[in-house]
């Protein structure tokens, strides 16, 4: 929690001067941010300026679909029997479930049908809408 700030208070700002983020006291504020401060190591007084926001970080919280298409994909691959696998064909009709195999994605799993001839197919690269019949 931060707590306010008055006049008097230690607080780290942007100090032109300094070139850099530096211990600053507040000498007048303006509500709840400090209007003026005096840097500790120039001691130039100068208007607040707020150190640069914290760098968000890059790893993203989501969880990408390929990502999560991937691990589904690796779940279901001790169950799938490759014996079964019908080569893919456009000309194709597949029930759900039942295992394609692609020249280029390899084993994949019917997930459902999606409009007309259509249908989604769980890849190791990840989820594919493939024609059919
Ligand atoms: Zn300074």
């Amino acid at each position: 929690m931060q707590k306010t700030l008055s006049a008097g208070d230690p607080v780290e700002a942007r100090c032109t001067k300094c070139r850099k983020i530096t211990n600053h006291i507040v000498i007048a504020m303006a509500e709840t941010v400090p209007a003026k401060v005096e840097c500790n190591v120039c001691s130039g007084q100068h208007k607040y300026r707020p150190p640069a926001a914290a760098k968000k970080p890059a790893v993203r919280r989501t969880v990408s679909q390929k990502t999560s298409a991937k691990q589904e994909w690796e779940a279901l691959r001790p169950k799938m029997d490759s014996d079964k696998a019908k080569d893919y064909s456009m000309e194709g009709s597949y029930k759900v479930n039942s295992l394609v195999n692609h020249p280029l994605f390899g084993l994949g799993v019917v997930q459902r049908n999606v409009g007309s001839q259509k249908m989604e197919v769980l890849f190791e690269i990840g989820l594919k809408t493939m024609r059919c019949k």
